[in-house]
């Protein structure tokens, strides 16, 4: 059996190696290559992930696992061996059902759609994507048939990327979201705006990343296995378990930009970085879900770098950095203009409030053109009609409406939203449960110290890397399931002292 595993684990690097390689390409393509490289790059892309699936879906991985099945029943649940096989054969069985034709038919028109999406939406014309999008969503209901015995439709592409989530669940959640949230963007928006015209002066590019690298430094992100670099737009990038690298992007007028995504990667960033080393190289060493993930870039971000206790202690740093921008600014000035709450039509810009509404609009309606009671030509009134009800606002056109990301027009329809917002849910579940494990935490933060927080999430969440999935660690960790309780008490406490609601 030993051996057996051996030659599985050996197969497993080499699917690893491939992906990796690939990540290194797509990293130097968004950072550093000149712009001749395009076309090379992308061929390149493609052949390496090809070979990556051709050796993970071989016959010879199928016959390995199945080999060793009776060893991983042998052993407990827990076990780092049993955990392998048992991940590995979830992703097997993931890339084996889906007949290689329509993957690459599939791939094919994606291109395609994403070279018209990328003209539309400048364009503001949803008219000459709209086809496209009709047949994308022909392809995500065969991609889902792949996968019989779910209850919704949308389910198996849930599955990709919130393993064990399913559609019934999440839409009750919301549901149940949405309804606490309106009221609240209701009750602030009624009130004078924040005035956030501090962080809009002029900034030092190298001096923004200098302030930013130096509170990630001190929230546990290793420079000596990761690197910040400059790109379009903000993402993580892992090579192994000993580079786990983040981007960002910097915006000379707006302190946001840098600052808060260097915080968002940096928690995505030592979720990677704080999994077990021995889990290098497998489908184990990465971070369980998108939700789950998204739940650490938020929780630093946010329920630490966006608190008071947070800047106490930051604040006079930031005043010395930028004496000429912040010593006529207050604290509360700051303060409040860091967490200004504003009806918005980009999802991506919104603050903590209003965010989910945005995520959970997507979500509600890719199930509908999933399900087939959405017809893609009524797309953007659908769209317009439900920032209209949670929002209060009208987009002016549909490049900020139905064109705005760029999810449904680069890969399937369905899954790719409901990470962004269970990854809030449980980033207050998270935190409030370590706090609960480890009272002093906030008055730590607003010392400056984390590493109580960041060891508790070690422990709890980081080292498991993929070895349970959102629900099981949700349940080892609060003995529960998922609750919008604590989201909704973080909510509250902190804006109802911003804003009386
Ligand atoms: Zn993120």
């Amino acid at each position: 059996m030993k051996q057996k595993l051996q030659e599985l684990k050996q197969l497993l690097l080499e699917v690893d190696d491939l992906q990796m390689a690939t990540a290194v390409l797509y990293w130097d393509q968004t950072t550093n290559m000149p712009p001749g490289g395009a076309a090379a790059r992308g061929r390149q892309a493609a052949t390496l992930t090809r070979l990556a699936h051709e050796k993970f879906t071989d016959p010879a991985v199928g016959k390995l696992l199945d080999a060793l099945q009776p060893y991983a029943d042998s052993l407990p649940y827990e076990d780092d061996d049993a955990s392998l096989i048992r991940v590995t054969r979830r992703q097997y069985e993931k890339s084996t059902k889906i007949p290689a034709q329509l993957l690459s038919d599939f791939y094919t028109h994606s291109a395609a759609t994403y070279q018209v999406w990328t003209k539309a939406r400048p364009a503001n014309d949803f008219t000459v994507v709209a086809p496209y999008l009709e047949k994308t969503i022909d392809f995500s209901r065969r991609i889902a048939d792949c996968f019989p015995g779910y209850d919704h439709i949308a389910d198996p592409l849930i599955d990709f990327n919130d393993e064990g989530m399913k559609a019934a669940t999440i839409r009750a959640i919301f549901a149940d979201l949405r309804q606490q949230l309106v009221p609240i963007v209701q009750a602030i928006t009624a009130q004078e705006p924040a005035d956030a015209s501090c962080l809009h002066q002029s900034f030092d590019e190298n001096k923004q990343l200098a302030f930013g690298q130096e509170i990630i430094k001190q929230y546990g992100y290793d420079l000596e296995r990761g690197r910040q670099d400059k790109s379009p737009h903000p993402f993580t990038t892992k090579f192994n378990l000993g580079d786990v690298r983040i981007t960002t992007r910097v915006k000379q007028n707006d302190l946001n930009e840098a600052l808060f995504s260097t915080l968002h990667e940096a928690g995505h960033a030592m979720y990677e970085q704080g999994i077990n080393r021995d889990f290098d190289g497998t489908p184990l060493g990465t971070g369980t879900s998108a939700g789950v993930h998204e739940s650490q870039s938020r929780l630093w971000e946010n329920l630490v770098g966006r608190s008071r206790g947070f800047w106490q202690h930051y604040y006079p740093k930031l005043q010395a950095a930028f004496p000429q921008q912040f010593n006529d600014a207050s604290f509360d000035t700051f303060y409040q203009a860091i967490n200004k709450v504003s009806r918005s039509l980009i999802r991506t810009d919104a603050d903590e409030v209003t965010y989910n509404l945005h995520v959970m609009i997507r979500f509600d309606l890719e199930l509908q053109l999933l399900e087939g009671t959405l017809a893609v030509k009524d797309l953007p009134e659908a769209w317009h009609g439900r920032y209209q009800s949670d929002l209060g606002i009208h987009a002016p056109n549909d490049s900020d409406g139905v064109l705005q990301d760029v999810h449904w027009y680069d890969g399937w329809v369905g899954g790719g939203f409901q990470g962004y917002t269970l990854g809030n849910i449980m980033s207050a579940l998270f935190f409030d449960t370590a706090v609960q494990a480890h009272p002093d935490i906030p008055n730590q933060i607003s010392r400056g110290q984390f590493s109580t927080l960041h060891g508790w999430l070690k422990d709890n969440i980081y080292q498991h890397g993929s070895k349970f999935t959102a629900n099981e660690l949700i349940q080892r960790i609060t003995g529960g399931t998922l609750t919008i309780d604590p989201y909704i008490r973080y909510l509250r406490n902190k804006f109802g002292e911003l804003y009386p609601l």
